[in-house]
This record gives structure tokens, C-alpha cells and sequence, in this order.
């Protein structure tokens, strides 16, 4: 017999369901389907007391499906959100993966910042080379440096990211693993403002990858599809393996591990002596850093 949507049967109509969420036991059709990642996305920002209607957000767009359906969401739900795109230079991906951002702006009607590596400092692969680093960490460390600032250049009140479950959990699962409790007193999808930093949401943590992807599939959004040439062999892809095989036998493990974390160890580690300090400014280019000069002002030193 074919599956139902839940929504619909609730409203007394027999619609055949499209969707199977076997993690919730939840079945819908095309529209409820949409509508549920959209609920559960707004869900998700006044739980954790993310942003308001009234505040400027800042999306970092990568061309990949989360930070596009999120941009697009976060539209469709009446905030006020524009885009940020960091053209890494990495040849046959950036520049396709441009595209989807661009083509998002324009179907949205709303302005995306495009910063090009290759002005700023130089194409992410020779950064890697000349400076001895994987491309991976330099990657993380321009990215994490133009969000912050760029959102503060601009008057952003919030820097927004796509980061889904599955992105959230293989890092939970990964510092877990190793026990790097200083990451994981950390590891939160809000992280609050505080001198020379604007805060950091992740409104999609509680998403699935493959929730994600059906709902570009559904809403018409077209993304890059392949991963970042330079990402092959991470951990965390690794890890996401490893954690889809638990999945199978233990279901809804994903969800609750992560939540779970969210509502029992992260408050307690809290408790435990904060060991931040707080940062300086960078000698060179004033941005916060917890060394005399920051690791991207010390990348372009290297150069
Ligand atoms: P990743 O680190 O590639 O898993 O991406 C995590 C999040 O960072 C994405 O969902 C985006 O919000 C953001 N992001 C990644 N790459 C870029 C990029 N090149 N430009 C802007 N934002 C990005
Ligand atoms: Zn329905
Ligand atoms: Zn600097």
C-alpha cells in the first residue's frame, strides 16, 4: 500500500507521500515536505535565539545546496539576509561553483559580496604550496577571517553558515572520538559575539544532508554538486561514513547524539573553567587574533 502524507491525512485528503523520513516516522508529500525544512529551519533559529527579524544577516553562500536553500529560506521566511562568496580560485571548481551563487542572488533579488582570493592574497592551491600548509587548514583560515570581517565591514549583525546535521555531527563525533573537550565547550550552532568577532549562527544544524538535498531538488535549486577537489580523504568525510553505518542500525542516531550533546554535556562543560582568553588585534590589519599578528596576516608574511 502507498505511503501517505501525514499532513494531509491530518486535514482529512488522501495525498500519496513522497518523502519518507524514516528518522521522525514522518511521511509527506512534495508541499509538506517543503514546508517542514522551512518550519523546522525557523524552529531551530528562535530555539537557540539565533536572529530576529529586524537584524542584517550576512549568509556565507558557498554554490553548494545548504547555504543556497538556507539563503533562499531565510528570504522566503522574511529576513533580511544577503550574500557572501569567497572565490577561492580552485581551477574547475570555483568558478562553477560561483555561478549557483550568482544565479541565487538574482532569483532572490538580493546583493552577494564576492571576495576573489586571488586579489586579496593569492589562489588557495599556491597559498598551500608556498607556505607548507594543507589546503584544508589554509582554507578553513581564510574563510573563517573574511566571514568575520567582511560582515563587520559591511554592518552585518550576523554571519550566517549552512553547516547541516551531518556537517555537525561527524565534528561532534570526530572531537568526541579524540576527546578535544576544549572544541567541544565550543562546538554550539551560536556563537556569540564578543570583541572584534560578530556572531556566528548555523540556523540549518538540525537538517540532514539528505533532507537538504531533496528540498534543492523540490524547491528547484540547482547547486554544484561535486565536493571540493581538495576535501578528498578528510577526516570528516571519513567520519560521515563511519557515522551513516550506525545510522542504519540505530535510528535516529544522529539527531540525538547531536541534540542530546546540545541539551546534556555542552552546559556542563560551561561549568568547567572557561579557558578563553581574549584576543588582541593583530599588529598588521587590526583584526582580532590571540597572536601578535593574525594567521592570515602571518600567511601573507610567509608569501
Ligand atoms: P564547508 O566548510 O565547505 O563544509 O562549508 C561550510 C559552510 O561555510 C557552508 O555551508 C557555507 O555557509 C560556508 N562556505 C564554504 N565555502 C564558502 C565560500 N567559498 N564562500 C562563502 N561561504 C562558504
Ligand atoms: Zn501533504
Ligand atoms: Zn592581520
Amino acid at each position: 500500500m502507498q505511503a501517505k502524507c501525514k499532513v494531509c491525512k491530518d486535514k482529512g485528503v488522501n495525498t500519496p507521500a513522497t518523502v519518507m523520513l524514516s528518522t521522525y516516522r514522518l511521511n509527506l508529500c512534495k508541499e509538506h515536505f517543503i514546508s517542514w525544512v522551512e518550519k523546522r529551519t525557523e524552529e531551530t533559529i528562535k530555539k537557540f535565539k539565533m536572529f530576529g527579524k529586524k537584524q542584517k544577516l550576512l549568509v556565507a553562500v558557498s554554490g553548494g545546496k545548504d547555504s543556497l536553500n538556507l539563503w533562499y529560506i531565510l528570504n522566503k521566511l522574511g529576513y533580511d539576509a544577503d550574500g557572501f562568496y569567497i572565490d577561492l580560485g580552485i581551477e574547475g571548481y570555483s568558478n562553477k561553483s560561483k555561478i549557483f551563487a550568482q544565479n541565487m542572488a538574482e532569483r532572490i533579488d538580493k546583493k552577494l559580496i564576492i571576495i576573489d582570493m586571488n586579489k586579496e592574497i593569492s589562489d588557495i592551491i599556491s597559498l598551500s604550496k608556498k607556505t607548507k600548509k594543507p589546503v584544508c587548514s589554509v582554507c578553513g583560515t581564510v574563510k573563517r577571517y573574511y566571514f568575520n570581517k567582511t560582515a563587520k565591514d559591511n554592518g552585518y549583525d550576523i554571519l550566517v553558515t549552512g553547516h547541516n546535521l551531518d556537517d555537525e555531527v561527524a565534528v561532534l563525533f570526530g572531537n568526541t572520538i579524540n576527546w578535544k573537550v576544549d572544541y567541544l565547550r565550543r562546538q554550539h550552532p551560536v556563537l556569540p559575539a564578543k570583541k572584534g568577532f560578530v556572531k556566528k549562527v548555523k540556523p540549518f544544524c538540525r537538517i540532514s544532508e539528505k533532507e537538504s538535498a531533496m528540498y534543492s531538488f523540490y524547491s528547484k535549486i540547482d547547486y554544484i554538486k561535486m565536493e571540493c577537489p581538495k576535501s578528498i580523504g578528510a577526516s570528516s568525510i571519513k567520519n560521515k561514513q563511519i557515522i551513516s553505518r550506525i545510522e542504519e542500525d540505530i535510528l535516529a542516531f544522529k539527531v540525538r547524539f547531536y541534540l542530546d550533546f546540545l541539551t546534556n554535556m555542552h552546559p556542563l562543560l560551561q561549568n568547567e573553567i572557561n579557558y578563553e582568553e581574549e584576543p588582541l588585534e593583530c599588529s598588521v590589519c587590526g583584526e582580532p587574533s590571540f597572536n601578535n599578528v593574525c594567521s592570515v596576516c602571518s600567511l601573507k608574511e610567509k608569501l
